[in-house]
């Protein structure tokens, strides 16, 4: 495996070979290992994966957890090993941000509501900096998770907005067992909250069972949800909302290709997890 601690070694990569880009922060898990197999499976025998790992100030707001978020250097080096990465590409952060930037990307429409109402600026900075690794390694496709569903369809539209020539490829939720979404974030969790995030999957799964019984009443499924979180006496609800999967849009009736999203703390640590209707 590779690692290209700086901006200009990445960018000197002379690229004979299809790339397969997952971006990362880091803290690796096994839904990470997932994206790293799809990518693996869609680069084919002769192409290369490249992992970046870069936690990325910009889509912090003041205040979160950006000085807290797990950096474990070694393990996902090894973690990045094991798994056959071709490529890790992790530069620091004074490489990537010129301390008087002045240039961002921005989508203006999908990221104006759910995670981009509740956490202002923070698709800015994604969409700046997935531009960034797209300009910098020059992918020919990209691996996201469904689980970050906003996320996925804010790089979908800048990528077509900005004629990127690079596929992005969707990777569906990966779970523990208990169908708590895997995330780097998790490791926040005290031992009760660990235990009362399971309430998540549960709420979906009843606003999913509702939808599949055949109830349309968006007011109604999110009635139910935010009553099953609010059994766990440590959830607190951010959001939670039954949106047009294409266009982020609230709606109120169920229709087909519809999406029940959420955000809920426990204690200082937020969650997401989403989920289609049937
Ligand atoms: P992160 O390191 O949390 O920024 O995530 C890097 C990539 O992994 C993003 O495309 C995420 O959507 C994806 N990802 C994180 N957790 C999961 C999960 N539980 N299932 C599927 N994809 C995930």
């Amino acid at each position: 495996m590779e690692i290209l601690t700086t901006v200009a070694t990445a960018r000197s990569l002379v690229k004979n070979k299809p790339l397969v880009l997952v971006p990362t922060m880091g803290a690796l898990h096994k839904a990470h290992l997932q994206l790293i197999r799809i990518a693996r499976a869609h680069a084919g025998p002769d192409g290369e994966v490249a992992v970046s790992i870069f936690v990325n100030p910009l889509q912090f707001e003041p205040g979160s957890d950006y000085q807290r978020y797990p950096r474990p250097e070694k393990a996902d080096e090894d973690f990045c090993r094991d798994a056959g990465v071709d490529l890790l590409f992790r530069p620091p952060v004074g490489d990537m941000y010129f301390d008087d930037r002045s240039t961002f990307v921005e989508e203006t429409s999908l990221s104006s509501v759910l995670e981009g109402k509740s956490r202002l600026g923070h698709f800015r900075g994604v969409c700046t900096v997935v531009a960034k690794l797209f300009n910098i390694l020059a992918p020919d496709a990209a691996v996201f998770g469904e689980k970050d569903f906003q996320q996925l369809a804010i790089v979908r539209r800048m990528v077509r907005d900005l004629n990127f020539n690079i596929d992005i490829i969707a990777v569906p939720t990966i779970r523990e067992d208990d169908g708590l979404a895997c995330s780097s974030r998790n490791q926040y969790l005290n031992v009760e909250e660990r235990k009362q995030a399971t309430v998540l999957r549960k709420a979906l799964m009843k606003g999913a069972a509702m939808a599949g019984d055949g109830e349309k009443s968006a007011a109604r499924i999110v009635s139910a949800v935010r009553e099953t979180i609010e059994q766990a006496a440590l959830a607190r609800i951010d959001y939670a909302d039954l949106v047009d999967a294409e266009s982020l849009q609230s709606i109120e009736v169920v229709r087909p290709n519809s999406l029940l999203a959420l955000a809920v703390f426990f204690g200082k640590t937020r969650l997401i997890d989403n989920i289609r209707l049937p």
